[in-house]
């Protein structure tokens, strides 16, 4: 017989079932068997005590590097069961000639759930602080970055593209008509990156297809989303009403406080709350809860917050069985303390701003595995804290 666990009394938020309250979970093998009110134990269940914890579904981090070994990635066990992150996805670290390298090295060797977005640049993210990866445009080739599609169509699942001034050269919006190409011949959705104009915000957004992905949407940057009255840009909104996903992708350059404040004031969140946590990123980033605990302090409910990084994400993945605490899910749950302190954190251009709760992670189950405290590395540390 599989292991049947019993989490007990934690307050559980299924943004997908829109359960929100104080119930038990049981858990048999690698599903999800039960979420009620005072569910009866069995014999020889592991019964887990949650009293006074959040009780989520593992996060899913939609905007993350862990290609180890190459510049900019992180080994995927330090943004990911120790942060209560059971998914993660890599977003476009490896082109076509990089991928089979970051598959077989990085993501087949992760205790996390890896999946990934393949750059459009055959060669990736690997030259970032040399040169853009689009200043040579045959990197760009549509016919490499489908070949390596159809051989990853399990681990494949979008293309990335990076379109801003440092990245695209002379080459303008060209970079993204291919990697436009390229998703629609693969029938995989296009995550794209925004950072300084050119190309400018329009001609971007008008290039995009319902369900492509808009990363860095609180960039303070010159492709910003909102105009200079702090205001939704018209563009923008009607991108939102059809269909084009906004994900935060925090990372080392991505998250102005102010810009933050004036969208959030307007009643525009991201679609999805990621961390785009990587080499040069990863001490501000901190972590993904570190991330969402910034949402808390610019006035986001928590239940929204949540749904941002765990529901929300699954959707854009197609994968109906992540991100959700319902019978026949994958359990994958998170585990967190909602500790009330005074916290201080810092935007990308050192801004600081006040939040007073902060959500660390206490243990995380994947796949019905349970990861406790100590097992990875430091459980619960409040890195912001110290
Ligand atoms: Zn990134």
């Amino acid at each position: 017989m599989p292991l049947r666990f019993l989490i007990r009394d934690g307050t559980v938020i299924c943004p997908a079932s829109g359960l929100r309250g104080r119930f038990d979970v049981a858990i048999v093998g690698e599903r999800i068997e039960a979420v009620g009110e005072s569910l009866p134990a069995e014999a020889g269940d592991q019964v887990v005590d949650a009293k006074g914890l959040i009780v989520t579904p593992g996060l899913i981090d939609l905007h993350v590097h862990v290609f180890d070994g190459q510049d900019l990635g992180v080994p995927a066990a330090t943004v990911g069961l120790v942060h209560g992150v059971t998914t993660l996805v890599d977003a476009g670290s490896a082109g076509a000639h990089l991928y089979p390298a970051f598959r077989d090295g990085c993501m087949r060797k992760a205790r996390e759930r890896v999946v990934a977005f393949l750059n459009i640049s055959s060669i990736g993210l690997t030259s970032t602080l040399l040169a853009g990866e689009f200043e040579t445009l045959s990197y760009a080739s549509v016919e490499e970055c489908l070949r390596c599609v159809d051989s990853n169509r399990d681990s494949i699942v979008g293309i990335k593209v990076r379109v801003a001034a440092e990245t695209v050269g002379s080459n303008g919006i060209r970079p993204l008509e291919l990697a436009v190409e390229a998703a629609d011949a693969a029938g995989l959705p296009l995550m794209v990156h925004i950072a300084s104009a050119p190309p400018p915000l329009e001609s971007i957004l008008t290039a995009l297809r319902p369900g492509d992905i808009v990363t860095h949407c609180f960039t303070g940057l010159g492709n910003r989303l909102s105009d200079p009255d702090g205001r939704v840009r018209d563009d923008v909104r009607a991108a939102r009403e059809g269909g084009i996903i906004f994900d935060l992708g925090h990372g080392g350059g991505s998250f102005d406080v102010e810009t933050a404040r004036a969208l959030i004031g307007e009643g525009f969140l991201p679609d999805v709350i990621s961390s785009d946590a990587h080499a040069y990123s990863i001490d501000l980033v901190e972590s993904l809860p570190a991330v969402m605990s910034r949402f808390l302090a610019l006035g986001v409910p928590l239940d929204a917050v949540v749904e941002r990084a765990t529901t929300a994400a699954a959707n854009i993945l197609g994968r109906a069985k992540l991100g959700r605490l319902v019978p026949g899910a994958v359990a994958d749950i998170a585990a967190f303390e909602l500790r009330e302190q005074r916290v201080t954190f810092h935007d990308v251009n050192g801004r600081e701003f006040e939040g007073s709760q902060l959500l660390v992670p206490r243990w995380t189950i994947k796949d019905g595995q349970l990861v406790e405290a100590g097992e990875l590395g430091p459980f619960g540390r409040v890195w912001s804290a110290t």
